[in-house]
């Protein structure tokens, strides 16, 4: 066994070297060099100006790319990097940022500020260009960016799928004026939060783990605290289940040591009729057996499992016994449920 985890140090420790040495095709074509002139060294790029963004010719807080000499602020790369940073990245020049595209929203031809260098002389002007709207891997909506159409064209070769992405957004997008007034590329909901499930902060800026409204919880992003500013509401409303988390878990040695002694001393009784901290109607019969069931394989530290056939009410058996749980001052308790009924759950 030790010997087997010492060989995987040893592995792990030269891991360029034999990715290097292995030279599996997809390596090659992301360095975009042969075999035979592979060393270690990085690209050395000529324009790259030393401990300055390669953006916006600023310094301070710059990533370093692994492969060659450029550096970035995360806030200047498209689309922008956020916290926590790779340790290992690779700059646009060197992976193609468009690789990073979940799906094509929208086109439009839209102004741009002409970029020929003598923009300036010419006072900036605009010009309208091609440009599609961009849903980034990882990125919530809000994040949505415009990407001119000639940056899709230059990639196309490196990202041979990025074609047929833009060919199947171009298959689904309405044609013609009757369907244009109709047809929204981000749903308000989208972007709006429906509710915070954590919060992170390191040295920068504090981050919410936001679920929104017209999404699942498989699209669930972390959020810097300015961006979804104007959702006070559901801030507060995390802060006050935070707090009331932190308060129930000092209690929680307390109430378990209690609780386990109390156990012992403590018969199973089980309820005669519907109890009446069950609001808005009394249980069958057969549903009183099942909550008496649960309560009774609780007490004997048993895990069970509830096959009624469908349609019985396995869960108002569940919620049953976990508000007699909750009379007795046990809580809180973990429900894991398939995402569709966790709407439900929650009511
Ligand atoms: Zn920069
Ligand atoms: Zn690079």
């Amino acid at each position: 066994m030790s010997s087997l985890v010492e060989r995987l140090r040893v592995r792990s420790d030269s891991r360029p070297r034999y990715s290097l040495d292995e030279s599996d095709e997809e390596s090659d074509l992301l360095f975009g060099k042969s075999k035979k002139s592979e060393d270690f060294e990085k690209i050395v790029r000529d324009d790259a100006k030393e401990d300055s963004c390669n953006a916006c010719g600023e310094s301070g807080n710059l990533l370093v790319c692994e492969t060659c000499t450029y550096e970035y602020h995360p806030k200047c790369l498209m689309p922008r990097l956020k916290a926590p940073l790779p340790t290992a990245w690779r700059c646009p020049k060197c992976v193609n940022p468009l690789n990073d595209i979940e799906k094509i929203l929208d086109c439009e031809m839209r102004p741009t500020v002409a970029d020929d260098g003598d923009a300036s002389k010419l006072g900036s002007k605009q010009i309208f260009v091609k440009q599609y709207l961009v849903k980034w891997k990882g990125l919530s909506y809000l994040h949505c960016t415009w990407v001119p159409e000639k940056e899709f064209i230059k990639a196309y070769k490196e990202l041979p799928r990025l074609r047929t992405k833009v060919n199947n957004f171009r298959k689904q997008m309405p044609v013609g004026n009757s369907s244009e007034d109709d047809f929204v590329p981000i749903r308000p909901e989208y972007t709006m939060v429906d509710r915070i499930l954590a919060c992170r902060q390191d040295d920068q800026e504090k981050e919410y783990l936001v679920k929104w409204v017209g999404l699942n919880y498989d699209e669930c992003y972390w959020e810097s605290e300015s961006d979804i500013a104007s959702f006070q509401q559901q801030i507060e409303n995390f802060n006050r289940l935070q707090s009331r988390y932190r308060k129930l878990r000092k209690q929680k040695s307390n109430v378990r040591d209690g609780f386990d002694s109390k156990n012992k001393s403590k018969e199973f009784q089980q309820f005669e009729k519907s109890p009446e901290f069950l609001p808005g109607g009394e249980l069958h019969p057969y549903q009183l057996e099942g909550l008496n069931f649960l309560r009774f394989s609780w007490s004997k530290q048993t895990h069970v499992i509830l096959a009624d056939e469908m349609g019985l009410g396995k869960t108002i058996q569940s919620i049953a016994f976990l508000a007699s749980l909750y009379e007795e001052n046990v809580s809180p308790h973990l429900v894991v449920a398939p995402l569709s009924t966790l709407r439900n759950w929650e009511r």
